[in-house]
């Protein structure tokens, strides 16, 4: 069949007027904001009261984004007559999101409940050396941990000291 002059143009210009009339797939960020899923991976919540200075989180975290630093003290005796404790106490608790590559490994082995995903992605920072996120800011995403889901009927877990308890405490 012989070439039509302009075949092509036109051709072109029925592909652009088809995807100009399709709905749109994205927004218009930041003046648009979708919700995230509930479980979405933003950024990592510190609950600072289970930290117990273990170093496992550290140790696991494929990018060394995590530092961590704590001294021991004494604390009274459970039982009166009983020795003084030993206990772990945290002075610094940082993590680098300008290196996570929110992979969840120190959520998922943290054996004490204190690193929590919060659906919050808005923390975007002019000078990058401000995506290390202390643990005062670390804690702060605790506001925005969402609730765990509810236990299976018949389940008896035990439950630890999570994200609801701290809330309340913060308030
Ligand atoms: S999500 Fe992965 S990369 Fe980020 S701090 Fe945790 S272990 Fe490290
Ligand atoms: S956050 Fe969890 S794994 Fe990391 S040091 Fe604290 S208790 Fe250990």
């Amino acid at each position: 069949m012989p070439d039509i002059p302009g075949q092509g143009l036109i051709k072109g210009l029925g592909v652009t007027l088809r995807t100009m009339l399709r709905p749109a797939v994205t927004v218009q960020y930041p003046h648009v904001k979708e919700a995230p899923p509930t479980r979405a991976r933003g950024v990592i919540a510190l609950l600072e009261e289970n930290c117990t200075v273990c170093m496992l989180c550290a140790r696991e975290c494929p990018d060394w984004c995590i530092y961590i630093e704590g001294h021991n003290d004494k604390a009274p005796p459970r039982r009166e007559g009983g020795k003084p404790r030993t206990i772990n106490l945290l002075d610094r608790f940082d993590i680098d999101y300008a290196l996570c590559m929110y992979c969840g490994i120190c959520v998922d082995v943290c054996p004490f409940d204190a690193l929590f995903w919060t659906p919050e992605y808005e923390y975007s920072e002019i000078k990058i050396a401000d995506l290390l996120h202390d643990k005062r800011r670390l804690g702060e995403w605790m506001d925005t941990v969402p609730e765990p889901p509810p236990l299976e009927a018949g389940s008896q877990g035990k439950l630890k000291k999570g994200p609801a308890e701290a809330r309340a405490k913060n308030r």
